[in-house]
């Protein structure tokens, strides 16, 4: 089966609104040639969606939000929905990124509830795992990854899976300037397809697109993306300007 390739840009808290509105139109104007054969996602400040899919218009950019609550309304002071974020023209939603479990405490049982929410509220969620350096050395990848995958599609129909985006993102390449080699992204890509096998049968895990994240920029990016378990990348820093990010969509 071949999979669409999809390149996602995570913005993080990185841009204000005159930043992300200009970076939004670049993107789309850079991307614009490579629209029929890859996704190409952005991923604002929340308090910017609204602005950059307005800005965007009928581009073939797509906007995603970096994280979501999984109720759809309530008391949860500082939180958004996944009403709120569809109400806004936001497609996709990224669930259990490393800095939000590492830095916010988020457990893998709460990015999956995160995960079936966006399934019920019709986001697409990206759901990121990914093993700290300490891990690695370890030896413990693919318990790890495996765990977080585990939970992170707890209770999911095989429908739901099939459509969830996994992100394969190691801590250690996050930022960092370090990326995984192709070798070591692809053989826990390998896993992961594997451990969908097992949890849902073979016709959905080869539907799964899996994500490759940390550290890419178009130098590496058509090595990675050459790999057969790779689908497509989570983008950090290199995201921020249009031409490194469309550099890494045209690989
Ligand atoms: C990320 O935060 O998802 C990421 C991959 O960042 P970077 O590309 O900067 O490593």
């Amino acid at each position: 089966m071949t999979r669409r390739r999809i390149i996602a840009g995570n913005w993080k808290m990185f841009t204000d609104l005159e930043e992300a509105v200009a970076l939004a139109r670049g993107v789309a104007e850079a991307t614009a040639r490579f629209a029929t054969d890859v996704d190409v996602v952005v991923i604002p400040p929340s308090c910017l969606i609204a602005p950059v899919v307005s800005a965007l218009g009928e581009s073939h950019v797509g906007v995603g939000a970096q994280n979501m609550h999984p109720e759809p309304r309530g008391a949860y002071t500082g939180e958004l929905s996944g009403p709120m974020l569809t109400s806004v023209g936001c497609s996709y939603v990224v669930c259990g990124h490393s800095e939000r479990r590492h830095l916010f405490g988020e457990t893998s049982e709460f990015v999956g509830t995160k995960v079936a929410a966006a399934h019920r509220f019709g986001l697409t969620p990206i759901l990121c795992v990914g093993e700290t350096l300490e891990e690695r050395e370890a030896g413990e990848t693919e318990a790890i990854v495996g765990e977080q995958l585990r939970r992170g599609i707890d209770g999911l129909t095989k429908e739901e899976i099939a459509a969830t985006i996994i992100a394969y993102e190691p801590v250690w390449a996050i930022g960092t300037g370090r990326t995984a080699s192709a070798e070591q992204a692809q053989a826990v890509h390998a896993h992961l397809r594997a451990q969908l096998v097992k949890r849902a049968g073979a016709q959905v895990a080869e539907a799964v697109r899996i994500q490759y994240g940390g550290s890419v920029k178009p130098s590496n990016a058509g090595e990675l993306l050459s790999q057969p378990d790779i689908d497509g990348a989570l983008v950090g820093g290199a995201s921020l300007k249009a031409d490194s990010f469309a550099g890494i969509v045209g690989a």
